[in-house]
């Protein structure tokens, strides 16, 4: 069985060299570009995503917290996973 001497780097899709793969850096220019071209999907169902995700009883909640200056929901979760350490379950720094 034959091996390609070159493959895709994962991260930009530039052809390298198996053998000189681990030296490889990405051209930012070139990431960027493939990181939009492969997340096309996800960015062009956003609109309908969102309009889906306000429809829906979360949706609604978080409209109805918005103009009353209560903090979103969603924000607060996601502060809430950024804030607690995966290995124990307790806040950072704890
Ligand atoms: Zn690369």
């Amino acid at each position: 069985m034959m091996f390609a001497s070159r493959m895709p780097c994962a991260q930009c899709g530039a052809s390298v060299d198996r053998a000189a793969a681990e030296g490889h850096t990405c051209d930012p220019r070139r990431w960027l570009d493939f990181q939009l071209l492969a997340s096309r999907t996800a960015v062009a169902a956003f609109d309908s995503d969102l309009r889906e995700f306000l429809a829906g009883k979360d949706g609604r909640f978080e409209m109805w917290l918005a103009p009353r200056g209560f903090p979103s929901v969603v924000e607060v979760r996601a502060l809430a996973v950024l804030t607690t350490d995966v290995r124990y379950g307790v806040p950072a720094g704890r």
